[in-house]
C-alpha cells in the first residue's frame, strides 16, 4: 500500500487527504513515493529558505546533536545566546528574545506580554491569520477557522486590513495591542498601503498600546529584506513573531520584544520545554548564516521580480503582489485548486491560497532554470485549468 492511501486510516483528518507523499528533496526539487519529480515553489510554505538537503543545514544539526541536543530550561546553551543576539541585531534594536517551536507559539508568547500592559482590548485585522493554538485563533479572522472552537479568549475587534482610518477608529486607550501581518500571507500575499505600518506606529503610539508585527511569513529574507516592516524605523513595532522560515525547516519560533516590551514578562510567566533547543538554534544560525555569505537576500529580490514579470505577462493573471520570494496573484475566475492541480500534474507545486488567489514562496536556492521553466510551463497550467471549466 502506498504512503498517500495508508495516510487516511493512521492520521487525523484535519488537512483532508495529502495531495502525494513527498519522500525525499534535493534543492528546490522534491520526488514523490511514485518517483515523479516537483519543482518545489512554495518551500513548505514560506520554510524551506535553503531548499532541501543543505549542507550547511544538514552539518549545524548533525553537529549540535552530536555536540548537545537538548537541556531544560533551567540551563542555556550557546547556540540559543548567539541567535537570540543576532535576531535583536537584525531589527537594529534593544530587546529580548523568547523561543518556541512553531509560529503559533510564538503569538500566545507575545498575547501573554500583552496582557501585561494590564489591558485585555486587542485589534486585528480582516483576512489575517495568526495560527490555530486557541489564543492565536482568537486573533485569526477566518470564520471556518474559529466558529467550531468559540469561546475564543479576549476581546479582539477585527478592522479592515489596509484602511489606516478604519485602525484609528478600532484602537482605544483600552487597547493593550495591535497585531497586523506587514503582508497578509495566507489571504494570498495581500500587501497594504505604503505608510500603512507607520500609521499604525502613530496611532498606537497614541493610545499607549503596542504594535505587534507578525512577521511569521514574511520574516527572516522572504521579502528580501530580514523583515518585512519590523526593521524599518518608522514602523518600530514593540513586538515581532518569526517562525517559519527562520531554521529553514527546523520547527523553531521566536517571539522578539523591543524597546520596554521586552520586559513586560518576568520570571515564572511562561515557559516551554522544547524552546530554544541547542539543535533548532544551530539551524537557524546556518540559515541566517548561510542567506548572509550567498549573497541569497539579493538573490530574492532579483528572482522574485523575475517571477512576478513572467507570471502577469498572462492575461488571465489581474495582478501580482508581494516582494522578493513571497508572491501572491489574483485571476480572472476562481480557479486556483485547478490551478494548483494542473501545476502539480505538469511537476510544478504551488498554493491556492483563496479560490482566487494564488501563493509562490520558492526556496532561496530555486535556480534560474527551474524560475524559467515554470514560466514557460505557466500558460499550459492556466490553459489545463481554464479549459477544464468548460
Ligand atoms: C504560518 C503562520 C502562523 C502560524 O505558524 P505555525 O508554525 O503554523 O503555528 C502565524 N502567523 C502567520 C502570519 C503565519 O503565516
Amino acid at each position: 500500500m502506498s504512503v498517500k492511501s495508508r495516510y487516511a486510516e493512521a492520521v487525523m483528518n484535519t488537512f483532508g487527504p495529502p495531495k502525494v507523499a513527498l519522500v525525499r528533496g534535493a534543492g528546490a526539487h522534491v520526488w514523490d513515493e511514485d518517483g515523479h519529480e516537483y519543482v518545489d515553489l512554495l518551500g513548505g510554505i514560506a520554510v524551506n529558505a535553503l531548499g532541501h538537503g543543505h549542507p550547511a543545514l544538514v552539518a549545524a544539526v548533525t553537529e549540535q546533536l552530536q555536540t548537545l541536543g537538548h537541556v531544560s530550561n533551567f540551563f542555556t546553551s550557546p547556540p540559543a545566546v548567539e541567535l537570540a543576539e543576532k535576531l535583536l541585531s537584525l531589527t537594529g534594536r534593544e530587546g529580548r528574545v523568547f523561543f518556541t517551536n512553531s509560529g503559533t507559539e510564538a503569538n500566545e508568547a507575545a498575547l501573554k506580554i500583552t496582557r501585561r500592559t494590564g489591558r485585555t482590548h486587542l485589534v486585528a485585522a480582516t483576512e489575517a491569520f495568526h495560527g490555530r493554538t486557541m489564543g492565536s485563533l482568537a486573533l485569526t479572522a477566518k470564520a471556518a477557522y474559529r466558529e467550531p472552537f468559540e469561546p475564543l479568549p479576549g476581546h479582539v475587534t477585527f478592522m479592515p486590513y489596509g484602511d489606516a482610518a478604519a485602525l484609528a477608529a478600532a484602537v482605544t486607550d483600552e487597547t493593550a495591542a495591535v497585531i497586523l501581518e506587514p503582508m497578509q500571507g495566507e489571504a494570498g500575499v495581500m500587501v497594504p498601503p505604503a505608510d500603512y505600518l507607520a500609521a499604525a506606529r502613530r496611532i498606537t503610539a497614541e493610545h499607549g498600546s503596542l504594535l505587534w508585527l507578525d512577521e511569521i511569513q514574511t520574516g527572516m529574507g522572504r521579502t528580501g529584506r530580514w523583515f518585512a516592516a519590523a526593521a524599518d524605523p518608522e514602523v518600530a513595532p514593540d513586538i515581532v513573531t518569526v517562525a517559519k522560515g527562520l531554521a529553514g525547516g527546523f520547527p523553531i519560533g521566536a517571539c522578539i520584544a523591543l524597546g520596554d516590551a521586552a520586559f513586560l514578562l518576568e520570571p515564572g510567566n511562561h515557559g516551554t520545554t522544547f524552546g530554544g533547543n541547542p539543535p533548532a538554534c544551530a539551524a537557524a544560525l546556518a540559515v541566517i548564516g548561510t542567506l548572509e555569505s550567498e549573497g541569497l537576500l539579493e538573490r530574492a529580490t532579483v528572482l522574485g521580480e523575475k517571477l512576478r514579470d513572467g507570471l502577469r505577462a498572462d492575461p488571465r493573471v489581474v495582478e501580482v503582489r508581494g516582494e522578493g520570494l513571497l508572491i501572491g496573484l489574483t485571476l480572472t475566475e476562481p480557479l486556483t485548486a485547478e490551478v494548483a492541480a494542473a501545476a502539480l500534474a505538469a511537476g510544478f507545486i504551488l498554493n491556492n491560497a483563496t479560490p482566487d488567489r494564488i501563493r509562490l514562496a520558492p526556496p532561496f536556492v530555486l535556480t534560474d532554470a527551474d524560475a524559467e521553466a515554470f514560466l514557460a510551463a505557466w500558460p499550459a497550467i492556466l490553459d489545463a485549468a481554464y479549459e477544464g471549466e468548460k
